[in-house]
């Protein structure tokens, strides 16, 4: 199920950098291991209460005069606008209100999202409270005071937050045409392979605009079968936004990626495999989506016997934290391979959604452990009770042990591979939860 996404909008230092990391705390990413991707702060998984959201950051831009302050924070609210289920809009006490802050929550209330207006820096309620009223001048609605620096009244806006989550629409896009969304780098060919798609095969096109996040997805029937690739929302507003600006063409792979089924990663053979490249596909790795990595522009280079190879060695060298996402080599201009594409989607989309029984799946642990033994720790061996597969996209399992402390993380690789060596799994990671019984 997609997670909705939460922007944060509001003028240089008002605090947003503050609140980001006090609500992302440790979680700013589920795998560490993950290149790039847990430096940047611009997304986060936040957790509260039972809910989980993505959270972006839209900031992050150091404008040079008050003059581009209030062009860059107009760019940054059309992000969250076409991007966010909810717009934490930010203020700040001490500044009090000025004119910026006002027109952008123009531009919010006229968009019609759903925004709630914070109030920071009031460390103390007794002392700014009065403060904080004339922001119901802004007219988007009561102002929520917090503290982002004391972790003031994070509980009370939080509350706001979620409370526009709207789950009807979440189980609406579970509908059961696969999604697919197309990332990479600037210019490694997004929109040329889509356009392909769309003009071969006799494909059927639509834009279904007006899901939650005006986002316009593109259907398509490929061999009778359909698919929806969504918009890596952008495509079409290209001229508008700088796309030289890596932040922003993260939050456009974040929103995208976030509401996939299967992601193909794009990279350019005519620039090979780049830190850039494993930075994007990291965030369909921490999201556990389904990936096919698809490298393009291979009419374009000079080839040898030795090239796929070498290529693909570069490949995994770079993305070693996917081993299990399959390499296509790819020319959206000739459209050499697209069929095989498709192949790679639909087995991507199966191993997502497979489920191995418990008795099965205990034979092979159960044989596993025999081929290698646990490991132990001060005489105390790890004893494995039993392994249960509780979810799927991506697959997760729980494996019941007597030490959590003893588990080791190349142990559960071990068991992995063994279970991927049985099941296959090609395409999707896997996520494995480590339960004590006693
Ligand atoms: P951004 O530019 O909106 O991301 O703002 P930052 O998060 O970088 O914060 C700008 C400045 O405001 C920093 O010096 C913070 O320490 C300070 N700040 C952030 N939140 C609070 C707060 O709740 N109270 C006070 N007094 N200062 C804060
Ligand atoms: P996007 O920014 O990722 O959407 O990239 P575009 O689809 O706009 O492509 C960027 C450039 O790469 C354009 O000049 C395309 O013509 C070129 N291009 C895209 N796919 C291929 C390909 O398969 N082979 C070659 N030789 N060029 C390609």
């Amino acid at each position: 199920m997609s997670k909705p996404i939460v922007a944060i909008v509001g003028r240089p230092n008002v605090g947003k950098s503050t609140l980001f990391n006090a609500l992302a705390g440790e979680k700013i990413s589920i795998v560490k291991d993950t290149p790039g991707v847990t430096r940047d702060r611009i997304y986060a998984e936040v957790t509260w209460l039972d809910k989980t959201f993505t959270m972006i950051d839209t900031g992050g831009i150091e404008p040079e005069s008050n003059d581009v302050i209030l062009s860059q924070m107009r760019e940054q609210a059309q992000i969250a606008i076409d991007t966010a289920d909810v717009i934490i809009f930010m203020t700040d006490v001490r500044q009090g209100l000025v004119d910026a802050d006002s027109k952008v929550a123009d531009m919010l209330r006229r968009s019609k999202k759903p925004v709630v207006l914070v109030v920071n820096k009031v460390d103390s309620f007794q002392k700014f409270m009065m403060d904080t009223y004339e922001f119901y001048n802004l007219g988007i609605g009561e102002p929520v005071p917090i503290s982002a620096a004391s972790m003031l009244g994070l509980g009370d806006m939080l509350e706001k937050v979620v409370e526009h989550f709207d789950d009807d629409a979440q189980n609406d896009e579970e509908d059961e045409i696969p999604k697919i969304a197309v990332v990479g780098k600037p210019n490694v060919g997004k929109s040329s392979l889509i356009n392909k798609i769309l003009g071969e095969d006799r494909v059927i096109v639509s834009n279904i605009a007006g899901t939650t996040r005006d986002a316009i997805d593109t259907k398509v029937t490929y061999q009778g079968k359909e698919y929806t690739f969504i918009d890596t929302a952008g495509l079409r507003r290209k001229n508008k936004i700088k796309e030289e600006l890596e932040r922003y063409s993260i939050i456009r792979t974040v929103t995208a990626v976030e509401r996939a089924d299967v992601v193909v990663m794009m990279i350019d053979a005519t620039e090979g495999v780049t830190e850039q490249d494993a930075k994007i596909a990291g965030i369909a790795h921490d999201r556990g989506k389904g990936v096919v990595i698809a490298v393009n522009k291979w009419d374009a280079i000079e080839k040898n016997d030795k090239t796929i190879y070498k290529f693909t060695n570069k490949v995994r060298e770079t993305l070693s934290y996917m081993p299990y996402a399959e390499i296509m080599f790819i020319s959206a201009h000739t459209g050499q391979r697209i069929p095989n594409l498709f192949e790679t989607i639909d087995m991507v989309l199966e191993n997502q959604t497979l489920r191995i029984q418990t008795g099965v799946l205990n034979e092979i642990i159960t044989e596993a452990t025999a081929l290698q033994q646990p490991p132990s720790d001060k005489g105390k061996r790890l004893k494995i009770f039993y392994t249960t597969q509780v979810s799927v996209k991506p697959p997760t399992f729980v494996i019941f042990v007597n030490d959590k402390e003893l588990m080791h993380f190349s142990y559960v690789r071990y068991l992995e591979n063994k279970i991927r060596e049985a099941f296959g799994f090609k395409g999707t990671s896997l996520k494995f939860i480590i339960r004590e019984r006693k």
